[in-house]
């Protein structure tokens, strides 16, 4: 499937904010967005007054690629959450939250949402016990989240050389048995991208 490519610290350093696409590094002093705290290129360091229109649109980039997904995909699940019940940003953020590339990662079993999605693409993820193989597969509360028996090895040992992962309340793991489940769909206080989604709302609605 096609995907953002290119300089995962550029995009961060782009939209003003860390994506964590680094896995650890993302925790650090290494960081880009804070050894150079301001946009990259020529003129990342001279001031400029964003339209209101530009303002909408940059909030949305960030969200997408927060998550790394494709313009269409997002465009998709903008509409899903348009025709749901609830204030449309936050249920587009639920079901931000929902995919299980992104459910993989929360748990703490990949280091990041690249990591997550190629763990799902090489079959290394169970759905309530079944292989699921498509990062963009919409979880449900009720659902279990585990690693394959025959990755379990290669995932403890990437836990193990990581830092401990805070697990989000809407979700319980256990470490030992490699296993998650989706207890609650999360509320706008439980997810913390840092997007401002009324702005989102406002891009679509023009
Ligand atoms: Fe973004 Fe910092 Fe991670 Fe680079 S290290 S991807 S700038 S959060």
């Amino acid at each position: 499937m096609a995907r953002d490519t290119g300089p995962d610290c550029r995009r961060c350093r782009a939209e003003g904010i860390k994506l964590f696409l680094k896995g650890e590094r993302c925790n650090t002093g290494k960081c880009g967005v804070v050894r150079r705290p301001y946009r990259p290129g020529m003129h990342g360091q001279s001031r400029v007054k964003l339209s209101e229109y530009a303002i909408r649109l940059r909030e949305k980039q960030k969200a997408r690629r927060f998550y790394e997904v494709l313009e269409r995909q997002f465009e998709k699940y903008y509409s899903m959450a348009s025709h749901q019940k609830g204030v449309t940003g936050e249920r587009l953020l639920q079901i931000l939250e929902s995919r299980l590339d992104n459910v993989v990662f929360r748990l703490g079993i990949a280091a990041n949402r690249s990591q997550a999605r190629q763990f799902v693409r090489h079959g290394h993820i169970l759905v309530n016990g079944k292989k699921v193989d498509i990062p963009s597969f919409l979880t449900k509360v009720g659902m279990q989240v585990s690693v394959a028996t025959s990755s379990s090895e290669m995932v403890k040992n990437r836990i193990a050389a990581a830092t401990a992962p805070r697990t989000p309340t809407w979700l319980t793991f256990d470490a030992d048995h490699l296993s998650g489940e989706i207890k609650a769909i999360p509320s706008r206080e439980e997810i913390d991208t840092p997007v401002k989604e009324a702005l989102i709302v406002e891009y679509y609605s023009r």
